[in-house]
């Protein structure tokens, strides 16, 4: 395994569902002509190549631009809230249960997801050095002897 770190993690998870083909055919048909997204195995940058090559193959990077994608990002999320619109907390705390409203989160998210990697992609912003950065920043921000199991804003910290 340790061999083949060219081809990229996703393409590495391929080959090791094929070894375990070898003990158990059932994952066969899956594994022939698919790459698997992982995260346990799938890097950002490889997410980051796949939605690009998404949006060359369809020639929409003019509309890809950093503008329309910050608009697009808040209309998914407007989305993805919809989902729990009049919803008992109760109730948001068995949607893990509830597979039907589970699927339309997971596309939800995967939507503000997908246009927060293509804003990353046409700005030349680094995710993992942004998130790091502002967890960093958050770290002076939120004392963990200030804050612990309380949610007051910075700014009303004492
Ligand atoms: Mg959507």
């Amino acid at each position: 395994m340790t061999n083949l770190p060219v081809l990229g993690s996703a393409f590495v998870a391929t080959f090791h569902r094929e070894m375990y083909n070898d003990v158990n055919s059932c994952f066969e048909k899956t594994v022939m002509n698919k790459i698997v997204f992982t995260d346990q195995l799938t890097t950002i940058s490889e997410l980051k190549r796949k939605v690009q090559e998404f949006i060359d193959e369809r020639d929409w990077t003019n509309y890809h631009t950093p503008r329309n994608l910050a608009e697009s990002i808040s209309i998914e999320s407007a989305e993805l809230l919809e989902i729990f619109q009049w919803l008992t907390e109760q109730e948001t705390k068995n949607l893990p249960g509830d597979k039907a409203k589970l699927d339309r989160i997971k596309e939800e998210l995967a939507d503000v997801m997908v246009y927060c990697i293509s804003l990353a992609n046409s700005t030349g912003i680094d995710i993992s050095e942004a998130i790091s950065s502002k967890i960093e920043k958050n770290v002076s921000k939120y004392p963990i002897e200030k804050v612990k199991g309380n949610y007051k804003k910075y700014t009303d910290l004492k």
